[in-house]
């Protein structure tokens, strides 16, 4: 094991922050860089469901399974109680042949995942008003906030001797014989071995010296959150309108749009009174639903749709790991990317998401 390997991990969301902590484990010296404050962007307007329920390809699905089971070792690890939720998940978003070609997957693919009907459902469920026929429980399946994991995340970096800072974009990448010897920041350069991109939605934009971007496909989703009530839903509920979950504090958390752009003729406010509107028709026994914020989030879509992981080409030194499903995906991308950088091991499991595809 190489030790004392000065890191310099840019983005502090729940990727950047996943990556410092596996690299620490391994002994780096590190250090989290964000423009911004701290624990990300696209984390602090997240769904935050934790799945390998979908994926388009069986290396996809493993790669999400594994990282399933390594997040529930960080919720021990940290003890994320306070921010997350291995609830499971009822699903019945889609009809048909649809909804029987995904139980089938799930099957085929050796996924917990039990086919429920409605009798069953209406248990699990007391206050679903709306009971679907059937539905598929994923019990293994979780929720998170990402962005207060990432703050738990750097908070244990910090405690571990790492520095974390915000408010300090990091405009470019310094080189010597073609390896990376420094960060620029609009404060000052900083000599490092290794510098991680975990920038999310800003992939795309370029810093001085590296030679290389991220073609990206961003999109937006919506997130609204209401005020507390009493515990009443038990699962994360993905229904054919609108999914739906409850944090701790009793927070209704829903998000509607996952592909594509927002209307750009429908507010936001209008869109999410909409959306809270449906989840209440779908409850019974449930005292009104307040909406406490809405957020408008930009999903890192890489181009291909799949997530970037490993070593930027052109430049020994720099890694990246950009993805959509961060949430899900994040503490198992650290440690695999930790691995590879620090341990020189490179996974088989990361061999179709590497950066190489888009030299
Ligand atoms: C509406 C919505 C719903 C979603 N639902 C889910 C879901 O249900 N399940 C799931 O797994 N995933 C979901 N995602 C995706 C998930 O939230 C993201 O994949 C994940 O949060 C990405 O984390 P990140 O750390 O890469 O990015 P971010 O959280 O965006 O962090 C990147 C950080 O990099 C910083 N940065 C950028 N450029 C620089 C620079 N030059 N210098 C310094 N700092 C810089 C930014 O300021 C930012 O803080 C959803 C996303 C959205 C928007």
């Amino acid at each position: 094991m190489v030790v004392n390997q000065q890191v310099v991990v840019v983005g502090s969301g729940i990727i950047g922050a996943s990556v410092a902590l596996a690299c620490q484990d391994l002994g780096a010296e590190v250090t989290v860089l964000d423009k911004g404050p701290l624990g990300g962007i696209a984390s602090g307007n997240s769904f935050g469901w934790i799945n390998a329920s979908f994926a388009e390809n069986q290396a996809y699905f493993n790669l999400r399974n594994e990282a399933l089971e390594r997040f529930r070792a960080l919720d021990q690890r940290l003890s994320l109680e306070n921010h997350m939720r291995w609830q499971g998940t009822l699903w019945w978003e889609d009809v048909g042949r649809d909804f029987a070609e995904q139980f089938q997957v799930l099957t085929k693919r050796g996924y917990p995942s039990k086919l429920l009907k409605y009798s069953e459902i209406e248990i699990l469920e007391p206050h679903l008003r709306e009971v679907p026929n059937e539905a598929i429980l994923t019990a293994t399946e979780g929720a998170a906030q990402a962005k207060s994991v990432a703050l738990a995340i750097l908070d244990e970096v910090k405690r571990n001797g790492g520095t974390v800072r915000g408010c300090v974009p990091v405009t470019g990448v310094g080189q010597a014989a073609a390896r990376v010897c420094s960060v620029q920041t609009e404060v000052g350069e900083l000599l490092c071995d290794v510098v991680v991109l975990a920038t999310g939605a800003a992939a795309q934009n370029a810093l001085l010296g590296l030679d290389w971007t991220l073609p990206m496909a961003n999109n937006e989703g919506i997130i609204l959150q209401t005020d507390p009530l009493p515990q009443v839903i038990q699962h994360v509920l993905m229904t054919p309108d609108v999914h739906f979950r409850q944090n701790l504090d009793g927070s209704f958390v829903a998000g509607e749009i996952f592909n594509g752009e927002i209307n750009p003729n429908v507010s936001a406010i209008g869109l999410a009174s909409e959306i809270i509107s449906r989840i209440q028709t779908k409850l019974r026994n449930v005292p009104k639903l307040r909406l406490a914020e809405v957020k408008i989030g930009i999903r890192p879509v890489p181009l291909d749709g799949m997530p970037v992981i490993g070593a930027v080409p052109g430049l020994v030194g720099a890694y990246t790991a950009i993805m959509h499903s961060g949430v899900t995906l994040g503490p198992f991308v650290g440690q695999l990317l930790a691995s590879e950088i620090l341990d020189g091991y490179a996974s088989p499991l990361l061999k179709l998401f590497r950066p190489v595809r888009f030299a």
